[in-house]
């Protein structure tokens, strides 16, 4: 007699993705999470990839990789059966400074982006700075910097948690272009004085020098450049925690 047809088809995912976490499990496995291409957020368990280095000698990060997982619906995770280079980064990785910007990059990127899907802008806005950090012979630190704010505030719209910066974002009246302005980032954005601001002064050059960054405008946030990496770092804190609760 036939069994009945109770196996259900698996699928297999095929994709250009980034690593962006890898965590050891039982006595030789890795599970690993990729930001991929076609599918946004992945998790996948590396069987034996402690054992041997070779099979999977290509799950570092920074590098543009090509994975396949195969997936079952009875299991949670699916098994990474491939993995290699499809475009490695190696002048990203010989300057540190890069490596770091980089790396700083892909922990905001694990943070914000939502599973579920692929997400094509956060895609472009990684892989873009990750590029040129790439081919930055010649840039220096400042550079580097600036470049790196811009995309955490780029990523931050991307991700629906967008910093209003040109208007206030209770009243909507614009920001006065030669004083300074108030930055709640808990709020979102600017607050005028009338809606009650409260929160950090920007100077009206600091909050159009944050505009110009958004848009890739500038090469040089001129010193500004990583107190507006950690206001990046603060938009990701106040959305971790309100998305906990
Ligand atoms: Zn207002």
């Amino acid at each position: 007699m036939a069994r009945p047809a109770t196996r259900l088809a698996q699928t297999r995912l095929e994709t250009a993705a980034l690593l962006v976490g890898r965590y050891p499990v039982g006595e030789a496995d890795l599970i690993v999470r990729f930001f991929t291409e076609t599918s946004g957020m992945v998790g996948a368990i590396a069987r034996n990839a402690r054992r041997s280095d070779k099979r999977f000698s290509a799950l570092e990060p920074l590098h543009l990789l090509r994975v396949r997982i195969d997936s079952s619906p009875v299991r949670e995770l699916g098994t990474l059966t491939e993995a290699h280079l499809e475009r490695p980064r190696l002048g990203l990785t010989t300057r540190l400074s890069a490596m770091e910007a980089g790396g700083r990059a892909l922990r905001w990127l694990r943070r914000a982006a939502p599973t579920g899907g692929a997400e094509p802008q956060l895609w472009y806005e990684i892989n873009m700075l990750l590029d040129r950090l790439d081919h930055m012979s010649g840039m220096d630190d400042d550079a580097v910097e600036t470049l790196l704010a811009g995309t955490g505030l780029r990523l931050l719209g991307a991700t629906g948690w967008r910093l209003e910066l040109e208007q206030c974002v209770r009243c909507a009246k614009p920001c006065p272009e030669r004083s300074r302005s108030i930055l709640d980032v808990a709020a979102g954005g600017i607050v005028c004085r009338d809606c009650g601001g409260r929160g950090e002064v920007l100077s009206a050059a600091e909050r159009v020098a944050l505009v110009a960054a958004i848009t890739g405008t500038v090469t040089s946030l001129d010193g500004f450049a990583r107190r507006a990496i950690d206001i990046v770092e603060r938009a990701l804190d106040v959305h971790g925690r309100g998305e906990a609760t």
